[in-house]
């Protein structure tokens, strides 16, 4: 089933790529503690900056079931993110380590490990019906919030002119109170 919440499209358990699927079964009988299954994307669910890479690495994200976490791919990526202040820790270890993002996501364009680390065409082609769904989501919400932010300014700019009409609306009221006393001499 597909799911699309906060910016994220995936089926945890997509069989849509049968040699995809079978290469897992493979992996996950070797491996038992591995993963082993489509790999969700990982990070802010409002990003300013998005990363897409290819598939997950069979002993990285395959393994701990977070994108470029667990071998050599990942070192490099999270320690530039961490020093442009795009990730809490400088490296990613875990799917459960505590690490987040900051503004920025990552995505997988395949979300399975292919076998040899080489997706066919017709794979890249089927996985991306969800790359597309993520971020045409993220595009929305995007927009949304810019919408949402647009109507708060609004807001902001009809109760900053009820204080620029405040001085009018205090000299009426100093010449309604001049004119009664006006009438009572
Ligand atoms: S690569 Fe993508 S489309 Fe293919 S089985 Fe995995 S999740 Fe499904």
């Amino acid at each position: 089933m597909l799911r699309v919440a906060r910016g994220e499209a995936y089926d945890p358990g997509c069989t849509r790529c049968p040699r995809l699927a079978e290469f897992l079964a493979e992996v996950h009988g070797s491996y038992p503690d591995y993963w082993a299954r489509p790999v969700p994307s990982f990070g802010a669910a409002d990003p300013r900056i998005v990363f897409v890479g290819l598939a997950p690495g069979l002993h990285g994200a395959n393994r701990t079931g977070r994108p470029f976490t667990g071998d050599y791919a990942g070192e490099l990526l999270y320690r530039t993110l961490y020093e442009a202040g795009l990730a809490t820790r400088p490296e990613s270890i875990a799917a459960d380590d505590g690490l987040e993002l900051r503004h920025a996501r990552i995505i997988n364009s395949v979300k399975c490990v292919p076998p040899g680390n080489k997706p066919l065409p017709d794979e890249i082609r089927s996985c991306n019906a969800y790359l597309k769904a993520e971020l045409a989501a993220l595009e929305r919400q995007s927009a949304e919030l810019t919408a949402r932010w647009q109507q708060e300014m609004a807001h902001r700019e009809e109760h900053l002119a009820q204080f620029t009409d405040l001085p009018e609306a205090i000299w009426e009221a100093h010449r309604r109170v001049a004119a009664a006393l006006d009438a009572q001499d």
